[in-house]
């Protein structure tokens, strides 16, 4: 018997009967994932799971935390279009903005609500006029006899992520702020009321603990495995990995009259979820097999697995080499996938550089530079050898070149390459490895 009957059967018997039992399957940061691929689930698995559950339970509700762009060819060659499509085939019934969602201008999350056939939340980021730039701050979702709430917030450091391309003059408003004041104006209309939140588990947990009126937190941002929800007082805060190598599945016995009464949850891996969905998997096939020809082609082989850190200075030296800058800069977050030992396709340097960046080359003192390097979440491993007096030739993506604008004005100067860093990468990689 499968894990998942044998979950359902616990549920089963396990069950008050007094009580209502909500299921929340969840999914975050999915980044365009909708192939399966090995340990991702794929679309169809992820869909066919939900179905079941739907068959066997009265109350599911299956929602995203965000970022559901970008990370494949099929995302970033249409834009992110294709990935609202099937999540309409997948049955999700809410959605979240993450900063992702800005890859593309945040004119083009007109285009995304447009394909969505389920809402895409967000209280706290707004356009230039002011209006909240997502479907609705929140939803009340009706199932059962039960009236649930849900909120949905984003980083409001989403300005530093987020390409200044399109994105000019947007405000993003502190996810506690906006808390404060819509919980007073929700919480007495639901049974429970839950945050979809694009904000980092780190963060999830402190306004977890500040905002103890809010019942559960289902988080995405900071791709954490969480395997068991996070118990933070009467509430909980719930996260399931990334790119659909795990699925969240939450159960929450609820009692309108007591209050809450039992929450448990658990992530299931890719392998542990049922055969693909027939009509997911044709519709995701239909996209997938419109960029297969484009990036299934190998052009090198290695007999060693690289992880993102150990990339790093790997791809640093490629860009530098390739307009002959004294170095080369990669942010880590920039580098969204590793490599696995044996072949290389196109396809694996679309995942590792999803995001359509071009070549810059800066031209900064070494005091400069290292308050750029500052800003990474570890120490960067060039750090030690910058000289601050020493004026340094650096190439690196136009993303960090706007950043490096913002922060450090006319003291640097910005040569624009017109070359995407994909690739210059596919270039190098298929001429001399890696
Ligand atoms: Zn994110």
């Amino acid at each position: 018997m499968n894990k998942i009957l044998i979950y359902l059967i616990l549920i089963v018997f396990t069950g008050s009967s007094l009580a209502e039992e909500l299921l929340i399957v969840h999914t975050n940061d999915f980044h365009g994932h909708i192939a399966e691929q090995k340990d991702y689930a794929g679309a169809a698995r992820i869909a066919a799971f939900v179905q079941e559950l739907r068959a066997n339970h009265p109350l599911v509700l299956f929602v995203d935390a965000g970022d559901a762009i970008t990370g494949t060819p099929v995302s970033s060659l249409f834009e992110g279009e294709p990935i609202f499509d099937v999540m309409n085939a997948m049955g999700y019934d809410v959605g979240l903005l993450g900063n992702h969602e800005f890859d593309y201008g945040a004119d083009k999350i007109t285009r995304f609500r447009e394909i969505a056939k389920f809402p895409l939340l967000g209280a706290t980021a707004f356009d230039s006029q002011g209006q909240v730039l997502s479907d609705s701050p929140f939803i009340i979702i009706e199932r059962g006899t039960l009236k649930i709430g849900i909120i949905g917030i984003l980083t409001d450091t989403t300005p530093l992520l987020i390409t200044p391309h399109g994105n000019k003059n947007l405000t993003f408003k502190s996810p506690a702020e906006v808390l404060k004041q819509l919980i007073p104006a929700i919480r007495p209309k639901v049974d429970f009321l839950m945050v979809l939140s694009h904000t980092g588990f780190t963060e999830d947990i402190a306004l977890a603990k500040q905002f103890q009126e809010i019942d559960l937190f289902v988080g995405g941002h900071s791709h954490t495995f969480n395997k068991h929800p996070v118990n933070t007082g009467r509430n909980r805060v719930v996260q399931a990995d990334h790119y659909g190598r795990h699925l969240g599945l939450v159960k929450i016995n609820i009692d309108p009259e007591r209050g809450l009464m039992e929450f448990t949850g658990d992530l299931l891996a890719a392998d542990e979820l049922p055969q693909p969905d027939a009509n997911v998997l044709s519709l995701v096939e239909s996209y997938e097999s419109q960029v297969r020809d484009r990036v299934d082609t190998p052009i090198w082989k290695t007999d060693k697995r690289l992880s993102e850190e150990e990339l790093q200075p790997i791809l640093e030296r490629i860009l530098a080499r390739y307009v002959n800058a004294d170095l080369g800069f990669y942010n880590s977050g920039g580098i969204r996938d590793n490599i696995e030992a044996g072949i290389i396709t196109i396809r694996k340097l679309w995942n590792i550089e999803p995001f359509g960046n071009t070549l810059v080359t800066l031209s900064m003192t070494g005091a400069d530079y290292l308050v750029l390097l500052s800003q990474e979440p570890k120490l960067h491993h060039s750090a030690a050898t910058i000289e601050p007096e020493k004026r340094y030739t650096i190439a690196t993506s136009n993303f960090i070149a706007a950043h490096a604008i913002k922060a450090f004005g006319s003291s640097i100067q910005v040569q624009e390459r017109d070359v995407l860093i994909r690739d210059v990468l596919i270039e190098h990689i298929t001429k001399y490895g890696l």
